[in-house]
């Protein structure tokens, strides 16, 4: 699923490209995937309201208009697409949004994204929005910041790392690659983690998600789907070489949920 890296990215190409456009049309291809709004007053109220900005917030995006928010949570396998020429919608196709420049087609091939059309700034009725913790990247979470929100959460570190309440923004596939760089496993209950070990996992957290972000950033819009993760160092690479020892990378699958880890580098 897309993490907060791969949104961030999203969020600027979308704005080099539609900030400033209006919406003409707005088709429903698929009502699966809107909720809080009849899918009648989703198509009709974006209707001429002007694209502000499009920002990431944790793994939501949320595209700007003048009344209203778009709101879009990508789950699994939601992605974005410009196109500048009209087409025939296919059945991965679950809305567009025509402009005066371009048409933004939200496609989702298992159809487990969420889009909600609100009023601006009201994220009240969206599911698992409120409640969450900083961005990853925020900086305001300072180490000591990061500290005292991890001594709130028990259980495994990588579940609490993909825990929203802890921090937004980090999902199953960068959580593995910041363990991977921590030297920690990721089965690891979080009391048992040293005062050195925090920090070394703080540490890891923010390299791993900036050198992700510097990688997609010279990427197309159509290049950010997970698949195209070709520069992950342990996710998604079970059975095959740990990038810093040569061993061999391990592999185990909860609730659907791959993880991947190395017994060598990890403690
Ligand atoms: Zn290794």
């Amino acid at each position: 699923m897309p993490e907060l890296p791969e949104l961030e990215v999203i969020a600027n190409r979308l704005t080099e490209r539609l900030s400033g456009s209006t919406v003409q049309t707005v088709k429903v291809h698929s009502h699966i995937v809107i909720h809080g709004i009849a899918t009648g007053e989703f198509e009709e109220r974006a209707v001429g309201e002007t694209f502000q900005s499009f920002r990431p917030d944790g793994k939501f995006i949320v595209m700007e208009l003048d009344e209203y928010d778009l709101v879009v949570n990508p789950m699994l396998t939601g992605r974005f697409r410009l196109l500048e020429t009209h087409r025939t919608p296919t059945k991965t196709d679950m809305f567009s949004l025509r402009t005066d420049t371009a048409t933004l087609w939200y496609y989702d091939r298992k159809r487990m994204g969420r889009a909600y059309l609100v009023p601006k700034g009201d994220y009240s009725n969206i599911a698992g929005f409120s409640e969450r913790g900083p961005s990853a990247l925020d900086p305001a979470l300072t180490l000591e910041v990061f500290k005292d929100r991890l001594r709130r959460h028990r259980g495994q570190i990588k579940n609490v790392l993909r825990n929203q309440r802890f921090v937004k923004g980090i999902g199953n596939a960068y959580a593995d690659e910041i363990l991977l760089y921590a030297g920690i496993l990721p089965f690891r209950r979080r009391s048992t983690l040293s005062d050195a070990e925090v920090v070394k996992l703080y540490e890891a957290m923010r390299t791993v998600l900036t050198r992700v972000l510097e990688i997609l950033s010279t990427r197309h819009l159509n290049e950010l789907g997970t698949e195209k993760r070709d520069f992950l160092m342990i996710h998604n690479r079970g059975g095959g070489m740990c990038p810093l020892c040569g061993g061999r990378v391990s592999e185990v699958t909860a609730n659907r949920f791959k993880t991947n880890y190395c017994q060598t580098c990890q403690k």
